[in-house]
Protein backbone atom coordinates (compact mmCIF):
# COMPACT_ATOMS: atom_id res chain seq x y z
CA UNK A 1 0.00 0.00 0.00
CA UNK A 2 0.96 3.73 -0.92
CA UNK A 3 2.56 4.25 2.66
CA UNK A 4 4.50 1.27 3.39
CA UNK A 5 8.22 2.63 3.94
CA UNK A 6 9.92 0.38 1.29
CA UNK A 7 7.53 1.39 -1.72
CA UNK A 8 9.54 4.57 -1.92
CA UNK A 9 11.05 4.65 -4.57
CA UNK A 10 12.18 1.26 -5.07
CA UNK A 11 10.43 -1.64 -6.88
CA UNK A 12 8.08 -3.49 -4.22
CA UNK A 13 8.86 -6.73 -4.15
CA UNK A 14 6.26 -9.59 -4.65
CA UNK A 15 5.23 -11.90 -1.90
CA UNK A 16 7.35 -15.70 -3.39
CA UNK A 17 10.69 -12.91 -3.56
CA UNK A 18 9.59 -12.22 0.06
CA UNK A 19 9.06 -15.68 1.56
CA UNK A 20 12.16 -16.50 -0.12
CA UNK A 21 14.60 -14.03 0.86
CA UNK A 22 13.20 -11.57 2.91
CA UNK A 23 14.82 -11.36 6.51
CA UNK A 24 17.71 -13.42 5.46
CA UNK A 25 21.33 -11.65 5.86
CA UNK A 26 23.04 -12.56 2.41
CA UNK A 27 25.78 -13.24 4.43
CA UNK A 28 25.22 -16.00 7.31
CA UNK A 29 27.39 -18.29 9.83
CA UNK A 30 29.49 -20.40 8.18
CA UNK A 31 29.01 -18.84 4.38
CA UNK A 32 25.53 -21.39 4.68
CA UNK A 33 23.15 -20.42 2.19
CA UNK A 34 20.32 -21.96 4.81
CA UNK A 35 19.59 -20.31 7.83
CA UNK A 36 21.52 -21.79 10.54
CA UNK A 37 19.67 -23.12 13.73
CA UNK A 38 21.06 -21.30 16.87
CA UNK A 39 20.58 -23.97 19.18
CA UNK A 40 21.68 -22.14 22.19
CA UNK A 41 19.81 -20.86 25.81
CA UNK A 42 21.75 -18.34 26.50
CA UNK A 43 24.82 -15.56 24.91
CA UNK A 44 28.17 -14.40 26.47
CA UNK A 45 29.53 -11.22 27.09
CA UNK A 46 33.18 -10.89 26.40
CA UNK A 47 33.62 -8.38 29.83
CA UNK A 48 31.26 -6.24 31.92
CA UNK A 49 31.63 -3.56 29.74
CA UNK A 50 29.76 -5.22 27.09
CA UNK A 51 27.09 -6.30 29.19
CA UNK A 52 26.91 -2.54 30.39
CA UNK A 53 26.44 -1.53 26.72
CA UNK A 54 24.13 -3.70 26.02
CA UNK A 55 22.11 -2.85 29.15
CA UNK A 56 22.27 0.92 28.12
CA UNK A 57 21.34 0.09 24.86
CA UNK A 58 24.20 1.15 23.17
CA UNK A 59 24.36 -2.04 21.38
CA UNK A 60 21.99 -4.45 19.95
CA UNK A 61 22.50 -8.31 20.76
CA UNK A 62 21.40 -11.26 22.17
CA UNK A 63 20.92 -12.25 25.81
CA UNK A 64 19.21 -15.00 26.74
CA UNK A 65 16.79 -17.49 25.34
CA UNK A 66 13.75 -16.10 27.00
CA UNK A 67 14.08 -12.63 24.98
CA UNK A 68 15.25 -13.96 21.82
CA UNK A 69 17.18 -16.29 19.47
CA UNK A 70 18.98 -15.23 16.24
CA UNK A 71 16.83 -18.23 14.22
CA UNK A 72 13.52 -16.83 15.62
CA UNK A 73 14.35 -13.09 14.20
CA UNK A 74 15.15 -14.23 10.48
CA UNK A 75 11.36 -15.82 10.86
CA UNK A 76 10.16 -12.62 12.35
CA UNK A 77 11.18 -10.64 9.49
CA UNK A 78 10.27 -12.82 6.87
CA UNK A 79 6.45 -12.50 8.56
CA UNK A 80 6.77 -8.59 9.13
CA UNK A 81 7.95 -8.28 5.58
CA UNK A 82 4.99 -10.48 4.06
CA UNK A 83 2.56 -8.27 6.44
CA UNK A 84 3.77 -5.44 5.84
CA UNK A 85 4.42 -4.95 9.17
CA UNK A 86 7.24 -2.50 11.46
CA UNK A 87 7.41 -5.61 13.81
CA UNK A 88 6.61 -9.20 14.67
CA UNK A 89 6.56 -11.55 17.22
CA UNK A 90 7.05 -14.84 17.77
CA UNK A 91 5.97 -17.30 19.93
CA UNK A 92 5.07 -21.24 20.87
CA UNK A 93 1.84 -21.36 19.96
CA UNK A 94 -0.92 -19.49 18.17
CA UNK A 95 -2.60 -19.45 21.71
CA UNK A 96 0.27 -18.17 23.03
CA UNK A 97 0.67 -15.51 20.94
CA UNK A 98 -2.82 -14.64 21.92
CA UNK A 99 -2.85 -14.83 25.49
CA UNK A 100 0.37 -13.17 26.07
CA UNK A 101 -0.57 -9.94 23.61
CA UNK A 102 -3.81 -9.70 25.81
CA UNK A 103 -2.43 -9.97 29.08
CA UNK A 104 -0.10 -7.29 27.97
CA UNK A 105 -2.91 -5.13 26.47
CA UNK A 106 -5.54 -5.43 28.90
CA UNK A 107 -5.81 -4.66 33.10
CA UNK A 108 -8.54 -5.31 35.64
CA UNK A 109 -11.84 -3.02 34.99
CA UNK A 110 -10.94 -3.15 30.94
CA UNK A 111 -13.62 -4.61 28.38
CA UNK A 112 -13.54 -6.50 25.17
CA UNK A 113 -15.57 -7.01 22.79
CA UNK A 114 -14.89 -10.41 20.20
CA UNK A 115 -17.03 -11.53 17.06
CA UNK A 116 -18.99 -14.60 17.89
CA UNK A 117 -17.53 -17.19 14.84
CA UNK A 118 -13.85 -17.21 16.71
CA UNK A 119 -11.18 -19.99 17.26
CA UNK A 120 -12.80 -21.40 20.35
CA UNK A 121 -10.05 -21.22 22.96
CA UNK A 122 -9.73 -17.70 22.03
CA UNK A 123 -13.31 -17.10 23.21
CA UNK A 124 -12.95 -19.17 26.17
CA UNK A 125 -9.42 -17.77 27.52
CA UNK A 126 -11.42 -14.40 27.19
CA UNK A 127 -14.70 -15.55 29.01
CA UNK A 128 -13.48 -18.09 31.49
CA UNK A 129 -9.96 -16.64 32.00
CA UNK A 130 -9.79 -12.97 32.05
CA UNK A 131 -13.10 -12.85 33.15
CA UNK A 132 -11.82 -14.13 36.22
CA UNK A 133 -8.90 -11.43 35.94
CA UNK A 134 -11.52 -8.39 36.43
CA UNK A 135 -11.76 -8.10 32.15
CA UNK A 136 -14.88 -7.88 30.84
CA UNK A 137 -16.53 -9.51 27.45
CA UNK A 138 -19.11 -8.73 25.21
CA UNK A 139 -19.45 -10.99 21.91
CA UNK A 140 -21.21 -9.72 18.92
CA UNK A 141 -21.84 -11.88 15.53
CA UNK A 142 -19.12 -11.36 13.58
CA UNK A 143 -19.31 -8.61 10.54
CA UNK A 144 -22.44 -6.86 12.75
CA UNK A 145 -21.01 -3.64 13.05
CA UNK A 146 -23.97 -1.76 14.89
CA UNK A 147 -23.73 -4.45 17.57
CA UNK A 148 -20.37 -4.24 17.61
CA UNK A 149 -20.17 -0.28 17.87
CA UNK A 150 -23.39 -0.30 20.73
CA UNK A 151 -21.08 -2.63 22.70
CA UNK A 152 -18.49 -0.33 23.30
CA UNK A 153 -17.79 1.18 26.54
CA UNK A 154 -15.59 3.83 27.44
CA UNK A 155 -13.44 1.02 29.30
CA UNK A 156 -13.30 -0.70 26.01
CA UNK A 157 -9.72 -1.45 24.93
CA UNK A 158 -10.18 -4.02 22.01
CA UNK A 159 -12.04 -5.41 19.25
CA UNK A 160 -10.84 -8.71 18.47
CA UNK A 161 -12.25 -10.90 15.89
CA UNK A 162 -11.11 -12.88 12.93
CA UNK A 163 -11.71 -12.63 9.17
CA UNK A 164 -12.22 -14.95 7.02
CA UNK A 165 -13.93 -16.50 10.71
CA UNK A 166 -13.44 -20.41 11.78
CA UNK A 167 -15.48 -22.12 10.49
CA UNK A 168 -18.19 -20.27 8.79
CA UNK A 169 -15.46 -17.86 6.79
CA UNK A 170 -17.14 -14.56 7.48
CA UNK A 171 -16.01 -11.87 6.19
CA UNK A 172 -14.86 -8.42 7.99
CA UNK A 173 -15.29 -5.26 6.76
CA UNK A 174 -11.67 -4.33 7.68
CA UNK A 175 -11.42 -0.99 6.70
CA UNK A 176 -14.59 -0.56 8.51
CA UNK A 177 -13.55 -2.42 11.48
CA UNK A 178 -10.26 -0.05 11.71
CA UNK A 179 -12.44 2.94 11.39
CA UNK A 180 -14.41 1.67 14.37
CA UNK A 181 -11.54 1.41 16.27
CA UNK A 182 -10.00 4.71 15.69
CA UNK A 183 -13.25 6.55 16.34
CA UNK A 184 -13.43 5.41 19.69
CA UNK A 185 -9.82 4.74 20.57
CA UNK A 186 -9.85 1.23 20.65
CA UNK A 187 -7.08 -0.96 20.03
CA UNK A 188 -8.51 -3.15 16.87
CA UNK A 189 -6.99 -7.20 16.36
CA UNK A 190 -7.16 -9.50 13.81
CA UNK A 191 -6.67 -12.87 13.84
CA UNK A 192 -5.66 -13.36 10.33
CA UNK A 193 -4.91 -17.29 10.38
CA UNK A 194 -7.64 -18.27 7.54
CA UNK A 195 -6.39 -15.77 5.04
CA UNK A 196 -2.68 -15.66 5.36
CA UNK A 197 -0.74 -12.87 4.39
CA UNK A 198 -0.51 -13.75 0.63
CA UNK A 199 -4.47 -13.52 0.71
CA UNK A 200 -4.68 -10.25 2.71
CA UNK A 201 -2.82 -7.76 4.74
CA UNK A 202 -5.08 -6.64 7.44
CA UNK A 203 -2.38 -3.71 8.75
CA UNK A 204 -2.72 -2.38 5.84
CA UNK A 205 -6.48 -1.14 6.28
CA UNK A 206 -5.70 0.54 9.38
CA UNK A 207 -6.17 -2.73 12.25
CA UNK A 208 -3.51 -2.15 14.72
CA UNK A 209 -2.90 -5.76 15.40
CA UNK A 210 -2.24 -9.04 13.59
CA UNK A 211 -2.50 -12.54 15.23
CA UNK A 212 -1.55 -15.84 12.76
CA UNK A 213 -1.23 -19.07 14.04
CA UNK A 214 1.90 -20.33 12.32
CA UNK A 215 1.25 -23.39 13.19
CA UNK A 216 -1.35 -23.66 9.91
CA UNK A 217 -0.70 -21.75 6.86
CA UNK A 218 2.73 -20.42 7.78
CA UNK A 219 4.88 -23.53 8.47
CA UNK A 220 2.48 -25.30 5.72
CA UNK A 221 3.73 -28.78 6.94
CA UNK A 222 1.95 -29.44 9.82
CA UNK A 223 5.28 -30.23 11.72
CA UNK A 224 5.15 -27.43 14.02
CA UNK A 225 4.04 -25.27 16.32
CA UNK A 226 4.18 -21.14 15.94
CA UNK A 227 2.14 -18.30 16.75
CA UNK A 228 2.94 -14.52 15.66
CA UNK A 229 1.92 -11.23 16.40
CA UNK A 230 2.48 -8.67 14.21
CA UNK A 231 2.05 -4.44 14.13
CA UNK A 232 3.97 -1.25 15.30
CA UNK A 233 7.29 -1.35 16.76
CA UNK A 234 5.26 0.42 20.00
CA UNK A 235 2.37 -1.86 20.31
CA UNK A 236 4.60 -5.29 19.37
CA UNK A 237 7.24 -4.01 22.41
CA UNK A 238 4.82 -3.75 24.92
CA UNK A 239 3.86 -7.33 24.35
CA UNK A 240 7.82 -8.56 24.10
CA UNK A 241 8.10 -7.64 27.30
CA UNK A 242 4.89 -9.44 28.80
CA UNK A 243 6.64 -12.19 26.58
CA UNK A 244 9.87 -11.74 28.06
CA UNK A 245 7.96 -12.57 31.49
CA UNK A 246 5.40 -15.22 30.30
CA UNK A 247 8.14 -17.13 28.58
CA UNK A 248 5.82 -18.71 25.37
CA UNK A 249 9.01 -18.01 23.37
CA UNK A 250 9.01 -19.89 19.75
CA UNK A 251 12.18 -22.57 20.19
CA UNK A 252 14.77 -22.07 17.60
CA UNK A 253 14.11 -25.37 15.94
CA UNK A 254 10.48 -24.59 15.02
CA UNK A 255 11.60 -21.15 14.14
CA UNK A 256 13.90 -22.70 11.13
CA UNK A 257 10.92 -24.92 10.31
CA UNK A 258 8.80 -22.04 9.82
CA UNK A 259 11.38 -20.10 7.70
CA UNK A 260 11.94 -23.63 5.81
CA UNK A 261 7.83 -23.90 5.39
CA UNK A 262 7.61 -20.43 4.65
CA UNK A 263 10.01 -20.44 1.45
CA UNK A 264 7.19 -22.52 -0.65
CA UNK A 265 4.79 -20.17 1.25
CA UNK A 266 3.63 -18.11 -1.92
CA UNK A 267 3.65 -21.51 -4.58
CA UNK A 268 1.28 -23.32 -1.84
CA UNK A 269 -1.11 -20.54 -1.12
CA UNK A 270 -1.53 -19.92 -5.02
CA UNK A 271 -2.16 -23.72 -5.05
CA UNK A 272 -4.99 -23.96 -1.94
CA UNK A 273 -6.91 -21.07 -3.05
CA UNK A 274 -7.38 -22.45 -6.50
CA UNK A 275 -7.95 -26.31 -4.99
CA UNK A 276 -9.93 -24.46 -2.86
CA UNK A 277 -12.10 -22.38 -5.35
CA UNK A 278 -12.98 -25.69 -7.47
CA UNK A 279 -14.00 -27.51 -4.24
CA UNK A 280 -16.07 -24.85 -3.20
CA UNK A 281 -17.71 -24.93 -7.34
CA UNK A 282 -18.44 -28.88 -7.56
CA UNK A 283 -19.91 -28.85 -4.06
CA UNK A 284 -21.87 -25.80 -4.60
CA UNK A 285 -22.97 -27.49 -7.95
CA UNK A 286 -23.87 -31.29 -5.83
CA UNK A 287 -27.61 -32.58 -5.00
CA UNK A 288 -26.23 -33.94 -2.29
CA UNK A 289 -24.62 -30.68 -0.62
CA UNK A 290 -27.01 -28.06 0.90
CA UNK A 291 -25.16 -25.26 1.64
CA UNK A 292 -20.83 -24.21 0.80
CA UNK A 293 -19.47 -21.19 2.88
CA UNK A 294 -16.79 -19.93 0.69
CA UNK A 295 -15.63 -16.37 0.28
CA UNK A 296 -14.98 -17.20 -3.36
CA UNK A 297 -18.21 -18.12 -4.44
CA UNK A 298 -20.27 -15.63 -5.55
CA UNK A 299 -23.29 -16.41 -3.89
CA UNK A 300 -21.55 -15.81 -0.47
CA UNK A 301 -22.25 -13.13 1.74
CA UNK A 302 -19.53 -10.36 1.76
CA UNK A 303 -18.16 -11.90 -1.41
CA UNK A 304 -17.99 -8.50 -2.96
CA UNK A 305 -15.68 -7.27 0.53
CA UNK A 306 -13.87 -10.74 0.14
CA UNK A 307 -12.84 -9.70 -3.53
CA UNK A 308 -12.11 -6.01 -2.38
CA UNK A 309 -9.73 -6.70 0.60
CA UNK A 310 -8.49 -9.88 -0.52
CA UNK A 311 -6.45 -11.66 -3.25
CA UNK A 312 -7.67 -15.37 -2.53
CA UNK A 313 -10.37 -17.09 -0.70
CA UNK A 314 -8.15 -19.09 1.22
CA UNK A 315 -8.05 -23.05 1.45
CA UNK A 316 -10.82 -23.41 3.97
CA UNK A 317 -14.30 -25.08 2.35
CA UNK A 318 -17.41 -25.31 4.89
CA UNK A 319 -20.44 -26.72 3.55
CA UNK A 320 -23.35 -28.68 5.04
CA UNK A 321 -24.70 -32.02 3.25
CA UNK A 322 -28.24 -32.90 3.47
CA UNK A 323 -28.78 -35.05 6.36
CA UNK A 324 -27.58 -35.13 10.02
CA UNK A 325 -24.25 -35.55 11.73
CA UNK A 326 -24.53 -39.38 10.87
CA UNK A 327 -24.93 -38.61 7.38
CA UNK A 328 -21.67 -36.06 7.58
CA UNK A 329 -19.58 -38.56 9.31
CA UNK A 330 -20.42 -40.99 6.77
CA UNK A 331 -19.35 -38.55 3.76
CA UNK A 332 -15.78 -37.92 6.17
CA UNK A 333 -15.25 -41.64 6.42
CA UNK A 334 -15.85 -41.99 2.86
CA UNK A 335 -12.88 -39.76 1.91
CA UNK A 336 -9.97 -41.35 0.99
CA UNK A 337 -7.86 -38.47 0.47
CA UNK A 338 -7.98 -35.95 2.92
CA UNK A 339 -7.25 -37.51 6.75
CA UNK A 340 -9.65 -37.03 9.65
CA UNK A 341 -7.47 -34.31 12.12
CA UNK A 342 -7.86 -30.72 13.85
CA UNK A 343 -5.60 -28.14 12.41
CA UNK A 344 -5.86 -26.72 8.78
CA UNK A 345 -3.64 -25.24 6.15
CA UNK A 346 -0.80 -27.72 5.91
CA UNK A 347 0.07 -29.25 2.76
CA UNK A 348 -2.23 -32.43 3.29
CA UNK A 349 -5.52 -31.98 3.07
CA UNK A 350 -7.47 -32.75 6.30
CA UNK A 351 -11.51 -33.21 6.87
CA UNK A 352 -13.66 -32.68 10.25
CA UNK A 353 -17.11 -32.32 11.52
CA UNK A 354 -16.86 -29.14 13.60
CA UNK A 355 -19.71 -30.71 16.19
CA UNK A 356 -16.94 -33.73 16.30
CA UNK A 357 -14.29 -31.95 17.09
CA UNK A 358 -13.42 -28.59 18.38
CA UNK A 359 -17.10 -28.58 19.86
CA UNK A 360 -17.36 -32.48 20.79
CA UNK A 361 -18.86 -31.97 24.37
CA UNK A 362 -21.75 -30.11 23.60
CA UNK A 363 -25.14 -31.13 22.80
CA UNK A 364 -26.62 -30.52 19.62
CA UNK A 365 -28.58 -27.31 21.35
CA UNK A 366 -26.00 -26.16 22.55
CA UNK A 367 -23.73 -26.24 19.43
CA UNK A 368 -26.53 -24.67 17.65
CA UNK A 369 -26.65 -22.52 20.26
CA UNK A 370 -22.79 -20.70 19.33
CA UNK A 371 -24.06 -21.64 15.80
CA UNK A 372 -22.29 -25.09 15.12
CA UNK A 373 -24.61 -27.17 12.76
CA UNK A 374 -24.88 -31.03 12.83
CA UNK A 375 -24.30 -31.52 8.89
CA UNK A 376 -21.62 -29.20 9.15
CA UNK A 377 -17.86 -29.99 6.98
CA UNK A 378 -14.99 -28.33 7.12
CA UNK A 379 -12.50 -29.38 4.76
CA UNK A 380 -9.08 -27.57 4.72
CA UNK A 381 -7.83 -28.25 1.22
CA UNK A 382 -4.07 -29.04 1.15
CA UNK A 383 -1.71 -29.27 -1.78
CA UNK A 384 -2.78 -32.31 -3.58
CA UNK A 385 -4.33 -32.16 -7.54
CA UNK A 386 -7.90 -30.31 -7.39
CA UNK A 387 -8.95 -33.40 -10.13
CA UNK A 388 -8.46 -36.18 -7.49
CA UNK A 389 -9.86 -34.19 -4.28
CA UNK A 390 -13.19 -33.71 -6.22
CA UNK A 391 -13.61 -37.30 -7.65
CA UNK A 392 -12.95 -38.52 -3.81
CA UNK A 393 -15.30 -36.10 -3.20
CA UNK A 394 -17.92 -37.42 -5.76
CA UNK A 395 -17.31 -40.83 -4.56
CA UNK A 396 -17.64 -39.80 -1.10
CA UNK A 397 -21.19 -37.84 -1.45
CA UNK A 398 -22.34 -41.16 -4.01
CA UNK A 399 -21.27 -44.00 -1.10
CA UNK A 400 -22.73 -41.86 1.84
C1 LIG B 1 -5.33 -22.83 15.22
C2 LIG B 1 -5.84 -21.47 15.45
C3 LIG B 1 -5.46 -20.74 16.58
C4 LIG B 1 -4.56 -21.33 17.66
O1 LIG B 1 -3.29 -21.58 17.19
P1 LIG B 1 -2.33 -22.74 17.82
O2 LIG B 1 -1.09 -22.61 17.02
O3 LIG B 1 -3.06 -24.03 17.62
O4 LIG B 1 -2.16 -22.41 19.25
C5 LIG B 1 -5.95 -19.46 16.72
N1 LIG B 1 -6.77 -18.92 15.79
C6 LIG B 1 -7.17 -19.59 14.70
C7 LIG B 1 -8.07 -18.93 13.72
C8 LIG B 1 -6.71 -20.89 14.49
O5 LIG B 1 -7.11 -21.56 13.40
Amino acid sequence: MADEPSDTGAHKRGPSTASVHAGEPRRKFGNALATPIIQTATYTFANTQELRDHFEQRITREEYGRYGNPTQRVAEEKLAALDSAEDCLLFSSGMAAITTALFAMLSRGAHVVVTDDSYRRTRQFLNSVLHRYGIEVSTVPAGDFDAMQDAIRPTTRVLLSESPTNPYNCILDLERFAEIGRRHRVKTIIDATFATPYNQRPLEFGVDLVFHSATKYLGGHNDLMAGAVLGSTDLVDGIRAMQGVMGAVVDPFAAYLLIRGLKTFALRIERQNANAQAIAEFLEAHPKVVRVHYPGLPSFPNHDIARRQMRGFGGVVTFEVEGDLDIASRVVDACRIPRIAPSLGGVESLIEQPALMSFYELTTEERLQVGIKDNLIRYSVGIEDAGDLIADLAAALERA
